[in-house]
């Protein structure tokens, strides 16, 4: 699929970093927002930065402005991974049907995150020739990644199965995955796939995959 190209945003960042001895937060947190282009399609993962943050990212990294967005998919339901998404008010904004029912049964009904909620519509299964979603389950219940595929190589847009770079290579699933042994099963699934993955709060790492490491 050689015209499918992937470009990380804004590189995403962890409150607390257990790798760089820290044991409580120290910092904002804000997930990775990646960038899937495929003929038209225009598509913002995770728009996990503050919008004016993503303006000049979409800028500086793709001469893009917010209105050249047509799709958000949100890998999970969590205020650091959509942080900037009313800017992209134009775009279709989609998640995974059973992570939309999840967050629905645990968003409080007049709590601000439920003006996002009501826009989710479910993910396609593809959203263009050569970008697939890639249910990821374990993190959350309805958790899911992108899989997409350039002329070269596989990669997922992980969200949170993959959290930083140290994490993958520690298989460290993060501190309360929903579901350990889901999370588990997520996690080998996208190291057997990806060539590269984009981790939900750091950037793009070439994937050496192929054999157990759980
Ligand atoms: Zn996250």
């Amino acid at each position: 699929m050689a015209d499918v190209r992937v470009d990380v945003l804004a590189i995403g960042s962890l409150a607390k970093n257990r790798y760089w001895d820290e044991k409580t937060p120290v910092r904002k947190e804000y997930a990775t927002a990646t960038l899937v282009r495929a003929g038209k399609m225009v598509l913002v993962v995770d728009p996990g930065w503050p919008a004016e943050v993503l303006d000049s990212a979409l800028y500086y990294r793709a001469g893009l402005r917010p209105k050249d967005v047509t799709h958000v998919f949100l890998t999970h339901f969590d205020a650091s991974h959509c942080l900037g998404i009313m800017r992209f008010e134009k775009a279709a904004w989609s998640m995974y049907d059973e992570e939309i029912r999840y967050a629905d049964a645990e968003t409080p009904a007049d709590a601000p995150a439920r003006t996002i909620l009501a826009r989710l519509q479910p993910a396609p299964e593809k959203f263009a020739p050569g970008v697939d979603l890639f249910p990821t389950f374990g993190h959350t219940p309805g958790h899911a990644s992108l899989l997409a595929y350039t002329a070269l190589e596989s990669i997922i847009v992980a969200g949170d199965v993959v959290l930083t770079r140290d994490h993958f290579e520690s298989s460290d699933l993060g501190e309360m995955p929903w579901d350990l042994e889901k999370a588990k099963t997520s996690f080998q699934d996208v190291l057997e796939i990806a060539d590269q993955i984009v981790p939900a709060h750091d950037n793009v790492f070439v994937c050496r995959g192929g054999g157990g490491m759980l």
